[in-house]
């Protein structure tokens, strides 16, 4: 009689673990969204990180994220991790292993200083890169 109500009581706690852990995913997996998209916030990671390219990289990032924002990246991160400009790619550590998020900021940033608009630098941007990803 002893075993019957131990597996009868092990039966309702195993029920109810699983009642609340089923209860409890949707809520907890809600508050993973993320990512506020305002250009003027300081969101991108410390140029004082890196050296070299990457550093000068994560620079121009910094000072234009207005700009950067609005450029698609190439690398095919926007499907793979979700970025939705090149902005996010330095937003995190993504940019300082690839080439082509590397290449189009320190192009974005060379013609910024040099006085040119943002659709010629989108413009610029996209003919050396659309077609780069894969090749
Ligand atoms: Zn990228």
């Amino acid at each position: 009689m002893r075993k019957v109500i131990i597996v009868a009581s092990l039966a309702v706690v195993v029920t109810l673990a699983t009642y609340i852990m089923l209860t409890r995913i949707p809520a907890g997996s809600e508050n993973g969204a993320c990512c506020p998209t305002t250009a003027s916030e300081r969101t991108t990671l410390d140029p004082a990180l890196f050296q070299g390219d990457v550093h000068q990289a994560y620079v121009i990032a910094e000072r234009h994220p207005a700009l950067l924002i609005q450029l698609h990246c190439y690398c095919g991160c926007d499907r793979e991790v979700g970025h939705r400009s090149l902005l996010d790619c330095y937003r995190d550590r993504h940019a300082t292993t690839c080439p082509i998020c590397l290449g189009e900021a320190l192009m974005a940033g060379r013609m910024a200083d040099e006085g040119k608009s943002i659709d010629q630098i989108r413009e610029a941007v996209d003919a050396r890169y659309a077609h780069a990803h894969g090749s």
